[in-house]
């Protein structure tokens, strides 16, 4: 399974917005983001460049989707084409699609520090859905899942240490228990439950050309 292993802080740069791709460091000072003389975009002679045009500006709402999601090119229009079947508003069935992605999920139960990490924690089998266990980062959970760790010692052990004693709350859409290191998907998730700052008319905008 492919996937991206350069420098992941460039990659917010480039967007110019937080991605989140490194678990605590990104709540932290460290992170380039909240540095002024970091924060700008990659490459030499970033500030000679100007607004761009309109496909750029597209481009760069597509690539900030698929940076923050984990997805490639060919998974992404996969989800467009299931977004553009569906009813309703093209843009927020793409977004719905790719926040029920069973990575996200994870992530957004605090189970583990961040996408990437779920990730991970997933291909390495240690994620159960309604009590199976499964590998797929992209399984699209649906409402009522249980999202559970598997009975093993190793697998619940990683996430029982992240978890910690207060781990954050979780989106009104999902709902946890600590106690026994499992979640629940009560409602599919909204556009207001998606964080990322994007127009997803420009995206759509692009990919029906
Ligand atoms: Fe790096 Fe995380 Fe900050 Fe992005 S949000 S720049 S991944 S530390």
């Amino acid at each position: 399974m492919a996937r991206y292993t350069g420098p992941v802080c460039r990659l917010c740069r480039r967007e110019t917005v937080k991605l989140m791709l490194k678990g605590i460091r990104c709540e932290s000072a460290k992170c380039p983001m909240e540095r002024q003389w970091r924060s700008s975009p990659p490459g030499m002679h970033a500030w000679r460049r100007g607004k761009g045009s309109n496909y750029l500006v597209r481009l760069r709402e597509k690539q900030k989707v698929k940076r923050y999601y984990g997805v490639w090119e060919k998974q992404f229009k996969r989800y467009f084409e299931v977004a553009t079947r569906s009813h309703g508003n093209t843009g927020e069935g793409l977004l719905q699609l790719l926040e029920r992605r069973l990575d996200n999920v994870v992530w957004k139960l605090a189970l583990t520090p961040s996408r990437p990490t779920a990730r991970q924690t997933i291909v390495h089998g240690h994620i159960t859905v309604n009590g199976r266990k499964v590998d797929k980062p992209s399984f699209r959970v649906s409402q009522g899942d249980v999202i559970g760790v598997r009975e093993s010692e190793k697998s619940r052990k990683f996430i029982r240490e992240h978890l910690g004693e207060s781990p954050p709350p979780v989106q009104e859409w999902l709902e946890r228990e600590v106690s026994k290191l499992e979640g629940r998907v009560t409602s599919l998730p909204t556009r207001e439950h998606i964080q990322i700052p994007v127009e997803e008319q420009l995206i759509v905008e692009m990919c029906s050309r």
